[in-house]
């Protein structure tokens, strides 16, 4: 008979099941990883709710975690069987001219654990009781960084790319959109490279408490609050660097009101698609605009500097669960009712 494991399949829109499947066997050149921590994703979430083609039926989600190693397949060196690991979890194929010239984050090529993509097509993660990686994707962790600690790492991967795409941050003036899991790990990274301060603006009062503990100087809520007032009050024409980790109309628009002549804005946010955007006044103020996706080397950085104390990333999560409560969760976060800030699924 099939050995067969529980997992949190994707069934459909707004419709996920904790359910019996076949357990994955390591081919060659792959481990087989009991998951300790998973966090969800805003990706997952905007998935479940079937807005998202990275996402399709009968996915096991799941691309931020952290777990021990508990089968080796054939050929496999260099790892041991009950091994603490993270997994960097973008498989990009090696070959290509985005690969070769080191922006592996985008290969056209590549799959991508717990999500789908559309070339390489499903690749199940981790919200289940084992996940498949290869063995070349292992990050070892240190006996003193937690699971939970390490599943945080690949949204900090995210926030320490996009900060790092600006050269200058010291005594600069950076405003982030946006207090969710990825704008509160920004304001970590920019707070750890000396900004002057850091505006964080967002439509909820819970998550710019959360915005204040990450490093913010000052909270805007843009829901009661007039934000291009108070920049304008706060600052002389602007402030320097903009963080948008929204990425809707408004955001992206009033982005180009809020920063200085001659300032940057990043773009992380990916909520919609497209959408009108303001031309004429980026251009005449000669604005630097910078995106970021993913991350190629970061996820190795961001668990070093979670290993050396620099960064206090549990700090943002609100809410740990066993998986079985997983399709109860993703739920209340489709219908907004959810008051956590960051997810942890757990395994015993
Ligand atoms: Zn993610
Ligand atoms: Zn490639």
């Amino acid at each position: 008979m099939e050995a067969s494991m529980k997992a949190l399949v994707f069934k459909g829109p707004r419709d996920m099941q904790y359910m019996e499947v076949p357990t994955p066997e390591p081919g060659p050149g792959e481990v087989r990883i009991h998951p300790k921590a998973v966090s969800i994703c805003g990706s997952d979430t905007s998935g479940y709710k079937g807005g998202n083609k990275m996402r399709t039926p009968g996915l096991i989600m799941g691309h931020e975690f952290s777990g021990v190693i508990e089968k080796l397949g054939p050929n496999v060196t260099g790892v041991t069987v009950g091994q603490r690991v993270a997994v960097h979890h973008n498989i990009f194929c090696e070959k290509c001219r985005d690969c070769k010239e080191g922006r592996d984050n985008v290969c056209v090529n590549r799959a991508i654990i717990g999500t789908t993509m559309p070339v390489y097509g499903p690749y199940n993660g981790a919200m289940a009781d084992y996940v498949i990686a290869p063995a070349k994707k292992i990050i070892p962790l240190p006996d003193h960084v937690s699971f939970n600690a390490a599943a945080m790492g690949e949204p900090l991967s995210i926030a320490l790319r996009a900060t790092e795409h600006v050269k200058i941050l010291k005594d600069q003036i950076v405003l982030v959109y946006g207090a969710g899991p990825i704008g509160l790990l920004n304001m970590q990274c920019i707070s750890a490279r000396g900004a002057a301060s850091i505006i964080a603006v967002d439509v909820a009062d819970s998550r710019l408490d959360f915005a204040k503990k990450c490093g913010a100087s000052r909270v805007i809520n843009s829901k009661n609050e007039d934000v291009q007032k108070i920049v304008a009050e706060l600052t002389d024409g602007g402030v320097d660097v903009i963080f948008d980790c929204v990425g809707i109309k408004e955001t992206v628009n009033t982005g180009i009101k809020l920063v200085r002549c001659g300032g940057t804005v990043v773009w992380v946010g990916l909520s919609e698609a497209s959408f009108e955007f303001d031309y004429k006044d980026a251009v005449c103020k000669e604005i630097s605009f910078i995106s970021a996706y993913m991350y190629t080397d970061e996820l190795e950085k961001g668990l070093d500097l979670i290993a050396e104390g620099k960064l206090d990333v549990e700090n943002i999560i609100t809410g740990v669960y066993p998986m079985s409560e997983g399709a109860k969760h993703f739920e209340l976060i489709a219908h907004g009712k959810s008051k956590d800030i960051k997810i942890i699924l757990t395994n015993d």
